[in-house]
């Protein structure tokens, strides 16, 4: 029988190449640089005691601190390891992630754009938390997280998929978030930008906060806050 000269030779399926495996010495850098952010958070009283954790993306894992660990007493290697396809029982490491591994994962998961989450109990974003109210349109930097206010997500328990189903939402278009009664979430392309987010966030917490003691802020108009979001992208502010 004539070969089919019309039939289409097997397509062999395209795989997605797999992003390259880091080199020990980058394994253990990222691992440091963790551990370094973290000693950073405490040092300016942004952060108290073992609250608060991070997470940075590898390839198709996630580092994370572990739960419950002073970061003084942290070293490298108990930094644990997580498929972003898994969960707690995928954990590779010496201690337990940290109890937040769901919004972590989740968001890692969902926010492509990031690569690096950073949850504190920040003091003056967690006073604002704990009102459960966000951060309105009180001042122009607002518009630094991605719309015309800071979320605050609905309370859930620490540690649940309710509380990352709450956060993910609130994270909606933002680059952070409140959680009530708890504290802030700040995401970034890396874990410097994330880190950054955090702090300007809670820098504008604390503004917010004083212009609560003082009769309140006057806020600014969506015509006002769409002219800063515009000034932004013409300028790549907070991007240099
Ligand atoms: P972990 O020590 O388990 O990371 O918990 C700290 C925390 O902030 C929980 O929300
Ligand atoms: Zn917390």
């Amino acid at each position: 029988m004539p070969a089919d000269k019309t039939a289409k030779p097997a397509k062999t399926k395209a795989t997605k190449a797999a992003p390259k495996a880091p080199t020990p010495a980058e394994d253990t850098a990222l691992r440091r640089s963790i551990i370094d952010h973290c000693l950073a958070m405490n040092a300016t009283g942004f952060n108290q005691g073992t609250s608060g954790n991070l997470s940075v993306r590898q390839g198709e894992a996630m580092l994370i601190t572990p739960s419950g660990i002073p970061y003084a007493t942290m070293s490298p290697e108990m930094i644990a390891r997580m498929p972003l396809s898994g969960g707690r029982e995928d954990a590779e490491g010496p201690r337990a992630p940290s109890s937040e591994w769901r919004f972590h994962r989740d968001i890692l998961r969902a926010r492509p754009e990031f690569n690096a989450v950073v949850h504190a109990h920040a003091p003056y974003a967690t006073a604002l938390a704990m009102t459960r109210r966000g951060i309105p349109a009180s001042h122009y930097m607002v518009a630094l997280f991605g719309g015309d206010d800071v979320r605050c997500a609905d309370y859930a328990t620490f540690g649940t998929q309710a509380l990352s189903d709450a956060a993910l939402a609130a994270l909606a278009g933002r680059n952070a978030c409140l959680l009530a009664n708890h504290g802030l979430l700040a995401c970034g392309p890396t874990l410097e930008k994330a880190m950054a987010i955090a702090v300007e966030l809670e820098a504008l917490a604390r503004q917010h906060h004083l212009a609560l003691q003082i009769g309140g802020p006057a806020l600014l108009t969506p015509r006002q806050m769409a002219d800063t979001h515009e000034m932004i992208r013409a300028l790549n502010y907070g991007n240099g």
